[in-house]
């Protein structure tokens, strides 16, 4: 008997219809002869309208009590989904993240699983009963109390849950057939590709496609868990992300797996623009200002320094980091002001961040000429770069990202005839 984890996100389990939709399917895995244990996210957009509710209530609300609040959406749908396989005949038990022994650190919102101790959930397998887990929490041991992984972690619960379980297959089921060349919602004409490795899938997740969480991603690669990402609306294969060693042991068996120099592009409006004008182009000045912004608990993301006009010796310094790190960088910043010696301070919300990812791109020379031409084809300026080994990114205007991600992909050969299909959910 092979032990399935299948992870269904909100998307997937909106509405009353949606958790009936996901019960058939989790009974139908079943019948088929498989231990079945699945991990669920809060219905639709629910964890956005939690964290509207608690925006009213305090505007800065109290960690603890935010991941109480938060918490609370996934054990909505963790009973609803058991209630429904038992109408249908079949046994099933719902868990919370503490109760299932999702051991975490104590970062509230943002917790790492530590240890997962699944007695319980062995238990009802045992037993014979379906298990369904809340996803996206976990427990402290040393605080004991109620944690939350992060946005999107309900993916890193179920792949934990996967590779303490010893699953064949982590399934995450979303509203689209698995994973694009793109976004589809933002290119229509995306490709769905049968597999893509851990490797260039963590440069996608880690610059916004957030079909896959990067932490779930992360994990699935160190505990060789095999993820198959595929839709809850349709029954179409989805996509495999496949780790080295998987990845080695398919070319060994003669398997053709298809190597493009790039895998996909990815679009990310999360991020910010800070420019620290007129800093005096001496030694030590970039250190003091990224040292403040460090302890300011913000996570900076890409850098670009100006060359000083040699008449004023000063320089520009422009900095992105994730929108919702900004207001504690800048107050951090004008705070030092003048210990640093800069002359002002800019804030700009309306940039969005193309990414180019391959692994491709280690070997062949022209990826990045490529881009370069197509984005000035299209007319849209470019404000910074920064690249990796398998990745450039870009920064355009944010009301340009769009229009930039599609022709990019036109420009790599991407397009797929046909228009993705894309099932569900608001995109929120
Ligand atoms: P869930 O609610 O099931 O967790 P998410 O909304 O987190 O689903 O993830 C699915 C969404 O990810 C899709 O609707 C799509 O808009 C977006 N997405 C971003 N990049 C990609 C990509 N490369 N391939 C597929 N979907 C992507
Ligand atoms: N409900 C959480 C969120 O919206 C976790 C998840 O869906 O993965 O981020
Ligand atoms: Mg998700």
């Amino acid at each position: 008997m092979a032990l399935i984890v299948q992870k269904y996100g909100g998307s997937s389990v909106a509405d009353a219809e949606g958790i009936l939709r996901v019960a058939k399917r989790i009974v139908d895995t079943r019948r088929a002869g498989n231990e079945v244990v699945v991990a669920v996210s809060a219905m639709g957009d629910t964890t956005d309208e939690l964290l509207d509710l608690a925006d009213k209530v305090a505007p800065v609300p109290a960690p603890r009590e935010l991941d109480m609040l938060l918490s609370s959406g996934e054990r909505i749908s963790m009973a609803l989904l058991a209630m429904a396989i038992h109408s249908m005949g079949f046994e099933a038990r719902s868990f919370t993240g503490s109760q299932a022994g999702m051991i975490t650190d104590a970062k509230h919102g943002a917790a790492r699983i530590v240890d997962v101790t699944p007695v319980r959930l062995r238990e009802a397998l045992d037993e014979g009963a379906i298990v369904i887990v809340a996803g996206f929490q976990g427990f402290n041991r040393d605080t004991r109390d109620i944690t939350t992984l992060g946005r999107g972690g309900s993916d890193t619960t179920a792949v934990a849950l996967a590779a303490a379980l010893g699953a064949e297959v982590c399934e995450i089921y979303s509203d689209v057939d698995g994973i694009y060349t793109a976004d589809p919602r933002v290119v229509p004409h995306a490709h769905k590709m049968d597999r893509i490795s851990s490797e260039e899938m963590l440069e996608l997740a880690a610059n916004g496609a957030k079909v896959l969480y990067i932490r779930a991603v992360e994990f699935a690669r160190r505990h060789g868990v095999l993820i198959h990402a595929r839709s809850s609306f349709s029954s179409n294969q989805g996509t495999l992300v496949i780790n080295e060693s998987l990845s080695e042991k398919l070319k060994a068996e003669g398997d053709p797996m298809e190597e493009p120099i790039v895998a996909g592009v990815a679009t990310d409006l999360s991020h910010a623009k800070i420019t620290i004008v007129g800093i005096p182009d001496v030694p030590g000045k970039a250190a003091d200002i990224f040292t403040i912004v460090a302890k300011a608990g913000a996570n900076v993301d890409m850098i670009v320094q100006n060359v000083s006009a040699a008449k004023t010796g000063l320089a520009d310094i422009s900095f992105t980091l994730p929108m919702a790190d900004a207001s504690l960088a800048i107050n951090a910043l004008i705070a030092s002001q003048e210990e640093v010696g800069f002359e002002s301070l800019q804030h700009d919300d309306g940039i969005g961040k193309l990414s180019v990812v391959g692994a491709g791109m280690r070997t062949n020379a022209g990826v990045s000429a490529k881009l370069f031409e197509a984005l000035s084809n299209a007319g849209i300026n470019i404000e910074m770069i920064s690249t990796s080994e398998i990745r450039i990114s870009v920064v355009v205007r944010a009301d340009k990202l769009a229009e930039a991600a599609r022709v990019v992909h036109t420009a790599y050969g991407l397009d797929d005839e046909a228009e993705a299909a894309v099932h569900g959910g608001t995109g929120r």
